[in-house]
């Protein structure tokens, strides 16, 4: 997707405050951080949303869930706690239509959502 601002910080297009990468996933710094941990990690390869995710995405998302513990723990929240948020689609306020996981941490987080 040639207008998808995480596909151009997957390509280098754009800068990321990059915490991981391998052939699949990337992590980095979200922009806005709201939290002291404050990281988002994408499929490298464009799937809008959870919402539109397919049966052959079965393997890389399991990879992705995997990797947002272990970056959660890297970033010590591992006793602590964190927070793992996907949001999809209008009603759940998606502004980055390329999926990512919200990796939140490093306080006492409130709870519920709006
Ligand atoms: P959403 O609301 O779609 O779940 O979350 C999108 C997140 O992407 C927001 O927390 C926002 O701050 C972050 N974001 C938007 N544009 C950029 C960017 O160019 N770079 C980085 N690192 N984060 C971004
Ligand atoms: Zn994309």
């Amino acid at each position: 997707m040639s207008d998808c601002i995480f596909c151009k910080i997957v390509k280098g297009e754009i800068p990321g405050k990059k915490v991981y990468e391998d052939d699949e996933l990337l992590a980095f710094h979200d922009i806005m951080p709201v939290a002291p941990v404050h990281i988002l990690i994408i499929p490298k390869k464009h799937i809008q949303s959870l919402l539109h995710a397919q049966a052959e995405d079965t393997a890389m998302l399991g990879r992705l869930m995997n990797k947002a513990r272990e970056l959660a723990k890297e970033q010590g929240c591992g006793e602590s706690g964190a927070r793992f948020v996907i949001n999809a689609g209008r009603d759940a306020k998606q502004s980055v239509d390329h999926l990512h996981i919200h990796i939140l941490g490093g306080r006492s987080l409130r709870w519920p959502p709006g």
